[in-house]
């Protein structure tokens, strides 16, 4: 059975009709919560599903009763939220209230009430999507979610945010890293969240983000170089592969294997080939050595700070 709260109309579950006018006998209510804290009263609202229903359970109800004369449905609903489809969306986000743990920890019930009715009465009219971390974050109530339940969608957002860019080297990434890693500080808020690459992210391993960010201020310049690199095999790679493309449609249309323009065209793609794999190589070197940079300052600084505590 379905209840609806009289006064706002969104779906009531358990939760959202028991109230304590009671004084502890259980009691359902013919509105919700959120209509409730606003201020407004079951008794001046009808509902006859939940009257029937405390009825049936041997539970009190408060509300106004219904008069058996009374054809005309009297209750003057305070707002009444019009679209269908805001409204599943809103009763989504409620029961994805009720069923994270997560999020009850981190917002009472009594901060979100207020929120829903701001929304009612249509205070704030924010654009929901379904999603609920999107969702919770659009209708101004901030929640830290833990990394190992980062799904998707939130990594997605993360990369996104950063434009698929490592924060530390420029480059192309995508790992969702913590700044400070959980091994050490257990902190998985948004705010200890970052985009790397996986170089990047590996050379960091469990250094203190404080001390690898100094590191690697230092060399910027090498950083820019990096994505240089990293720009220009792309680009060599790409019209490698349009080349190869041309060579393997162009040997279909001659049907011959051995033909002057062929040779040519093979000629230009080993040569091409042969700058790439030059370029490759000065990239990996650039990469190991400031791999080297990195390991070798970090091993002096532990051993200066085993040196401090003996
Ligand atoms: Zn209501
Ligand atoms: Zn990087």
């Amino acid at each position: 059975m379905k209840f609806r709260c009289s006064s706002c109309r969104l779906r009531m579950k358990a939760l959202h009709f028991h109230c304590e006018e009671g004084r502890g006998q259980p009691t359902l209510a013919s509105i919700c919560d959120i209509c409730r804290q606003a201020g407004l009263s079951a008794r001046d609202f009808e509902n006859d599903p939940v009257q029937l229903f405390a009825q049936t359970l041997n539970m009190r109800y408060a509300g106004k009763l219904i008069e058996q004369n009374n054809e005309q449905e009297t209750y003057h609903a305070a707002s009444v939220v019009q679209e269908s489809e805001f409204k599943r969306q809103l009763e989504n986000l409620i029961v994805n209230y009720d069923t994270n743990e997560l999020v009850q920890r981190q917002v009472a019930r009594k901060t979100l009430n207020e929120v829903l009715w701001s929304i009612l009465t249509g205070k704030i009219k924010p654009t929901l999507t379904g999603d609920y971390k999107v969702d919770f974050a659009a209708v101004g109530l901030r929640i830290e979610y833990d990394l190992n339940n980062l799904d998707f969608i939130a990594r997605e957002i993360i990369r996104r945010q950063y434009n698929h860019r490592c924060q530390y080297c420029g480059r192309r990434g995508n790992s969702v890293d913590h700044k400070n890693p959980v091994s050490l500080s257990d902190d998985n808020s948004l705010e200890n969240l970052t985009l790397a690459c996986q170089e990047c992210n590996g050379i960091k391993g469990n250094m203190p983000y404080y001390f690898f960010v100094h590191l690697n201020n230092q060399i910027q310049g090498v950083n820019r170089q990096l994505v240089d690199y990293e720009n220009l095999i792309n680009s060599l790679e790409q019209s490698f592969r349009a080349r190869h493309n041309q060579l393997i449609a162009r040997t279909h249309l001659k049907n011959v294997i051995d033909d002057p323009e062929l040779r040519h065209l093979r000629k230009q793609n080993k040569e091409l080939q042969a700058a790439i794999d030059s370029v490759n190589s000065d990239y990996l070197e650039l990469r190991n050595s400031r791999r080297k940079y990195f390991s070798s300052q970090w091993k002096m600084h532990r051993m200066v700070e085993q040196d401090t505590i003996i």
